[in-house]
């Protein structure tokens, strides 16, 4: 495979509070404050200030659903979402998405209610999201650390990540909504520091080799069983997969519990679980994601060189 290469990688954003009740991504913001880093430019957004003070997910509607190119460009009235609205100011400070005065590189942190470990998100098309991702992996041994790609197109990307020229979002779990906690917080510390290490290594020539990395590809989300006339849940997630985000699921193994008693099992193919009982999928009306392991392959990289 080809090298490529790209311009300098020198302003980096890093969003935190997009979901208001993840709290790792709260406490970072104003820990970043205090933080100086050398010969890169890190803006820090707040992303979401109502629904941090509110303690809530959100306060119309899900911020990190608005960054579509359609959202971004519909008008604003009195009536509007505020998260659209503040979609609509995130991207006038760091991007516009698409566009050359977008910043280089944009973080956005997560947590997850799923036993998940640090999980970096990105479009499978960016190679410098990829490298980052390996570079991840290869430092931090607290957790594990995976990767969950997508495939749409960019301009239907709807995650806040999408806004960058190159962009990522850092899942990490489990923690409650509302909780801070000591672990995932040093494991989001680390990773912003091994990012910062590898913009600064890439910006000052080095070239990273490519390569090969299993990722994971989301194929299809599970709802809770439920009952016909009320639509309420039935079942709750099976003790025997509660916690086991990312271990293969065979045909025949639990997946519910029913309240009475029963044990609902899977049907389908062989296939990864993630974001397992996540909290905030409840309204979405998914128990849990399946997907499936692929290997990618990606180029080495390294900074354009005139
Ligand atoms: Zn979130």
């Amino acid at each position: 495979m080809e090298g490529v290469s790209f311009p300098p990688l020198s302003r980096f954003a890093v969003c935190c509070g997009t979901h208001g009740n993840e709290m790792t991504g709260v406490y970072m913001y104003r820990h970043l404050q205090k933080q100086k880093v050398e010969n890169i430019t890190v803006t820090t957004i707040l992303s979401n200030p109502r629904a941090v003070d509110a303690c809530k997910r959100y306060i119309d509607i899900d911020l990190n659903r608005c960054f579509t190119n359609a959202l971004l460009c519909t008008a604003i009235t009195d009536s509007s979402p505020y998260e659209l609205r503040r979609a609509q100011e995130i991207d006038a400070e760091v991007g516009p998405k698409g566009s050359d005065e977008a910043v280089d590189l944009l973080c956005d942190l997560h947590n997850t209610t799923s036993n998940m470990g640090l999980c970096v998100m990105y479009n499978s098309s960016d190679c410098v999201a990829m490298h980052i991702f390996k570079h991840l992996k290869s430092k931090i041994t607290s957790v594990p650390v995976r990767a969950i790609c997508s495939d749409e197109p960019i301009s239907e990307g709807y995650a806040l990540d999408s806004v960058g020229k190159h962009g990522l979002s850092l899942e990490v779990g489990p923690q409650p909504n509302g909780v801070v906690r000591a672990d995932n917080f040093n494991v989001i510390t680390e990773a912003f520091n091994h990012i910062i290490e590898w913009l600064q290594q890439f910006n000052s020539g080095a070239t990273f080799e490519g390569g090969v990395e299993d990722v994971y590809k989301m194929t299809e989300k599970v709802d809770y069983p439920r009952d016909l006339n009320t639509n309420e849940i039935t079942a709750a997630v099976h003790p025997q997969l509660q916690d086991n985000d990312f271990k293969l699921l065979r045909t025949g193994d639990p997946i519910f519990l029913s309240f009475d008693g029963e044990t609902l099992r899977h049907k389908g193919r062989e296939l990864y679980p993630f974001f397992v009982n996540e909290c905030a999928y409840y309204e979405k009306k998914v128990a849990f994601i399946l997907g499936e392991k692929v290997t990618v392959a990606f180029p080495s990289i390294s900074v354009t060189k005139n």
